[in-house]
């Protein structure tokens, strides 16, 4: 069922520096449904991290747009998600996950209550008064990530969050995060240069060409699951498939 969220439609782009113009994307349209995760694969340097920055309203197109269409006709609520986890070492873990909202005056108890709810289900309630350096890097990235969700946001967009970690870890990570997004019913675009990250997580995968990126193929994912873990993604048959095909048209662009 065609349920769009955000509409990117002949978006272009270009940096101007002192040493001239780069075009980082021309005439880039594609479309995001609600509720979807999906996942960007592409070159290093094609354009990837420009498109977030756009679709969050960091930067503005130099042509074309980009149109969101919620229920309310409003602009829906935008959380970003980097690869370093950016939390303050000076703050408690309580204190970072509820940053965003003491900035937006949006300490209410019944704020705070969900907040530390996500930290009892993400297994951080023991944390609360660490400071971020006692807490392995998995736990880090799942208070960004809650952070990040305490501003009840819509639309997550995340840009190789994951990469800063460990195989194992990110593994598990990957997965966890993956699954608190898709409970919480949100929208997600994912960024990862790992095939095997996009097919396991993503409902589909979007491949870019070199910059200036445009969209080269477009993957839905439909994998057999033996359970509801997305631990177990990569071991579904049709999983090699899948990342047969779009290291193709990956190894395609590199050539
Ligand atoms: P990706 O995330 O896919 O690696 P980016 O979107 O970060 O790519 O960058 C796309 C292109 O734009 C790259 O060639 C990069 O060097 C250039 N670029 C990115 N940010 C800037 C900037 N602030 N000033 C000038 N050029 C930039
Ligand atoms: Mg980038």
């Amino acid at each position: 069922m065609e349920n769009i969220l955000v509409k990117l439609d002949n978006l272009s782009f270009s940096y101007h520096t002192l040493s001239g113009e780069t075009k980082a994307l021309d005439k880039l349209s594609f479309e995001v449904q609600k509720g979807e995760f999906l996942a960007i694969v592409g070159p290093s340097g094609c354009g990837k991290s420009t498109i977030l920055s756009l679709i969050a309203g960091l930067l503005t197109p130099e042509s074309g747009g980009i149109t969101f269409l919620s229920e309310n006709g409003q602009k829906p609520g935008i959380g970003y998600m980097l690869q370093h986890d950016h939390l303050l070492e000076w703050r408690s873990v309580w204190k970072n996950v509820t940053l965003g909202l003491e900035i937006s005056h949006r300490m209410t108890e019944e704020n705070c209550s969900r907040v530390r709810k996500m930290l009892a289900d993400y297994g951080l309630a023991a944390f609360s008064h660490k400071k971020p350096s006692e807490l392995s890097g998995g736990m880090k990235q799942r208070a960004a990530l809650i952070r990040t969700m305490a501003l009840e946001p819509e639309i997550l967009l995340l840009d190789e969050p994951f990469s800063a970690l460990d195989y194992q870890t990110r593994l598990t990570v990957s997965a966890d995060i993956a699954s608190i997004i898709r409970n919480a019913g949100k929208t997600a675009i994912l960024i990862t240069h790992d095939l095997s990250e996009a097919i396991s997580l993503a409902d589909r995968v979007i491949v870019l060409t070199h910059r200036p990126a445009q969209v080269k193929a477009v993957f839905p994912i439909r994998l057999t699951l033996a359970d509801n873990s997305l631990l177990a993604a990569r071991k579904a048959p049709e999983y090699t498939s899948y990342f047969n095909s779009i290291w193709e048209e990956i190894a395609d662009e590199k050539a």
